[in-house]
């Protein structure tokens, strides 16, 4: 599990603000892995939570795992909303539970070229240069070591890095509106429907059907369709080839989930789940200009749910 650490206070690196921000997220990982073993051992499974007090295993490899990111050249864990923004706990049983798998969001491609937090980082801990195999695995090594030492000098966690990241940014401030999240879905979705109807492989278009299928399976589901409606958006993102366009989208479906948590209207997902079919239809028939019309279409028709709905409601969530 991840705890996001709050922006204003990560971006006052190197100084106590995000060393601070830094202590109270261990302190509610400690709380939350601990209250998670305690129900697990409640209901009669071995549970042993992982946090500051205790590390039984490194997290940052199983986070990988676990889907939550993927792990960047600063050597942190990069989530697909929050960026290097988060703090990593865990909590190991022998209950029996469906595995997740890694998802890719585009960090690898993204730091080959990005190296700003390299370039920012005080102590040069963070190499510039390629990844090297350590103790068998393929990664960006950080030196440790001159990390912690420059630690010690200034006396907080530093965060330079996390602070600097793009990804951490990228959606951090909490000033982003809903126009916003909208106007950028409808700048580049449209273009990532008509590359996927150039691009797509036989197998994309087969696992785009797979999820419109799982749907229609749920089809009285509105919170199952939201989800797969995410999932299907991110997959013919993929369908581009293009890594950044594909962290977009992961971004974008990322804010529109949180925006709207307790936005679940059967109907628009209904709608939603045809109006898919119809662009896959499109992208399947090799037709661009029809694949970008339809998404257009689409997200015009969401937006206008979500508008009326945010007009109704008093307290909208915080981001
Ligand atoms: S925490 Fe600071 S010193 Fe350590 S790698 Fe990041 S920027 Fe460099
Ligand atoms: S700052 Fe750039 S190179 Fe460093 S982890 Fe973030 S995206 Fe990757």
């Amino acid at each position: 599990m991840l705890t996001e650490m709050d922006w204003d206070h990560v971006s006052s690196a190197s100084h106590t603000p995000s060393g601070a921000e830094s202590a109270r997220n261990y302190e509610r990982g400690a709380y939350l892995s601990v209250h998670l073993a305690r129900w697990f051992a409640h209901m009669g499974y071995r549970a042993v939570a992982q946090n500051t007090r205790h590390y039984d295993i490194a997290l940052p490899p199983l986070a990988v795992d676990a889907g939550l990111g993927e792990i960047g050249r600063l050597g942190y864990l990069i989530a697909p909303c929050f960026g290097a923004r988060v703090r990593i706990f865990a909590t190991l049983t022998d209950m029996p539970l469906i595995p997740d798998r890694p998802i890719s969001i585009g960090v690898d491609e993204f730091c080959k070229r990005c190296k700003k937090c390299a370039e920012s980082c005080p102590s040069k801990s963070i190499p510039m240069g390629e990844k090297i195999v350590h103790r068998g695995a393929l990664k960006w090594k950080l030196n440790e070591d001159s990390c912690f030492e420059y630690w010690s000098k200034v006396g907080t966690d530093c965060s330079i890095c996390m602070a600097v990241c793009p990804f951490s940014r990228l959606v951090a401030s909490g000033k982003v509106t809903e126009h916003d999240v909208f106007e950028i879905h409808l700048l580049i979705e449209p273009y990532a429907a008509s590359e996927a109807a150039k691009r797509a492989s036989s197998k994309d278009i087969d696992d785009l059907h797979t999820l419109l299928t799982m749907a229609e399976e749920n089809i009285d589901d509105a919170e199952y369709l939201q989800r797969i409606r995410g999932k299907f958006h991110i997959r013919l993102a993929r369908c581009t080839g293009n890594p950044i366009l594909l962290l977009l989208m992961n971004a974008l479906i990322e804010l529109l989930r949180q925006y709207f948590l307790d936005f679940k209207e059967l109907p628009l997902e209904k709608k939603a789940m045809e109006a898919n079919k119809e662009i896959l239809d499109a992208i399947t028939e090799r037709n661009p200009e029809k694949a970008a019309k339809l998404m257009r279409m689409e997200i015009l028709t969401i937006k206008k749910y979500a508008e009326s709905w945010a007009a109704t409601k008093a307290k909208r969530k915080p981001l």
